[in-house]
């Protein structure tokens, strides 16, 4: 869909409303029409840079917000048909005014300032595909989908898409994994082990991977975030020792905890070891370990089994062994880049959620299909085909 600016997408949203109703309703619709309106929204919205500045721009949408307030106006009064208020276009047109719009103390409609809109879940890209949100991840934005690839990787098979996920663009990838596992056990087709990149997993998720399936989910769990590891000089969470039996946090100068509360952070509990004033007031190392002038170093730490997968993973990944094991979960990217170059896996061909799932099952079912005949053409060979020079050392060894 074509990517809109705010303003657009207002002007876009009503022009589409006014599109329904004159098709549904023209009687109706005929009296409301104003008379630069065939100009304004005749045609496609499209507003380049407007001269001005920001006051242009609301100028602008706060006028398209009165053009839209009045058809919302006379679609909801009571002699209007009921029908109308039912037009998909329509209810959009609703929606949209009220993640874009305002009431002031005069009972002025106002446009909203970028910062005091809904979450991006909530608002509307385009009023042509409502399922499409506006995105970030790390330094890529888009709007649209997400979609997650599971596939298999067993040595001298092909590398087989066996579990596509599509969800709206919000929604985080670690709030998948538990739900690709449960997919993939209803099909049997649980691995032993599933490597998964940083943003599928926690302690959590390795712990009831385990616990519910059976599978290990190898990953990097995120580093320690405290100020103390990321500076690597300071006191991380992992110079403290936790005795788990006396609730009790002990700090690398023997000081112990005075108390040991609970803490719920966004979906994770957490518990909070606090060290007595006393303690850290007169500590020499206190500057290595809390950067507060006045108040005593806490830790938090996830509850005990939670606590010790992360600690155990932490230490592991660092491991060649560990490194080893995670090097093969590179392949999947080749199969992204594959989708995305050969299968056009980035464009959706269709509007709303479900089909764009369908899209993205039958693009890696292309990519199955090319990859099982590519397999059956050619005899079986290693993974990695070696070099005519290394072929030359062996046969001389
Ligand atoms: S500042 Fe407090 S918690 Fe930190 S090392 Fe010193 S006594 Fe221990």
């Amino acid at each position: 869909m074509r990517t809109l600016s705010r303003l657009e997408l207002v002007g876009e949203t009503l022009r589409a409303a006014l599109e329904e109703l004159a098709e549904a309703a023209p009687a109706w619709l005929t009296p409301l029409i104003e008379p630069d309106w065939a100009k304004r929204y005749g045609r496609r919205v499209e507003i380049g840079k407007l001269p001005g500045g920001k006051a242009a721009v609301t100028a602008r949408a706060e006028e398209f917000g009165r053009d839209g307030q009045k058809i919302l106006t006379a679609a909801w009064a009571a002699c209007a048909p009921p029908h109308l208020r039912l037009l998909p276009q329509v209810e959009i047109l609703r929606q949209v005014w009220v993640h874009h719009y305002y009431w002031d103390a005069d009972g002025l409609l106002r446009w909203r300032d970028g910062h005091a809109l809904p979450h991006a879940s909530l608002r509307f890209d385009s009023p042509y595909d409502t399922d499409a949100h506006y995105c970030v991840k790390r330094d890529t934005t888009w709007s649209g989908y997400r979609t997650h690839f599971t596939e298999t990787c067993d040595e001298e098979r092909p590398e087989l898409v066996v579990h596509v996920a599509t969800t709206i663009s919000t929604v985080q990838d670690i709030e998948m994994t538990d739900t690709i596992h449960d997919e993939l056990a209803e099909r049997h087709l649980l691995p032993a082990e599933h490597v998964v990149d940083s943003g599928y997993v926690s302690p959590a998720r390795i712990e009831r991977a385990q616990r519910v399936h059976g599978i290990s989910l190898l990953g990097p769990v995120v580093a320690d975030h405290s100020s103390q590891a990321k500076a690597g000089s300071g006191f991380g969470k992992a110079a403290f020792t936790i005795d788990w039996d006396h609730e009790q946090a002990i700090c690398p100068r023997r000081a112990t905890s005075v108390s040991w509360t609970e803490l719920r952070i966004k979906e994770n509990t957490y518990l909070q070891a606090r060290f007595a004033e006393a303690d850290c007031r007169s500590c020499p190392d206190r500057t290595r370990c809390t950067s507060s002038a006045t108040r005593p170093r806490s830790v938090a730490v996830l509850p005990r089994q939670l606590h010790e997968i992360q600690t155990q993973n932490r230490l592991d990944q660092q491991t060649e062994e560990w490194q080893g094991r995670y090097a093969i979960r590179a392949g999947i990217e080749a199969t992204l880049s594959q989708n995305v170059r050969a299968h056009g896996l980035r464009r959706s061909r269709y509007r709303g959620l479900a089909r764009t799932h369908v899209q993205h099952v039958l693009t890696a079912m292309a990519c199955n299909v090319a990859r099982v005949a590519d397999w059956i053409d050619t005899a079986p060979r290693t993974r990695r085909r070696a070099t005519h020079f290394r072929t030359l050392c062996s046969a001389t060894a």
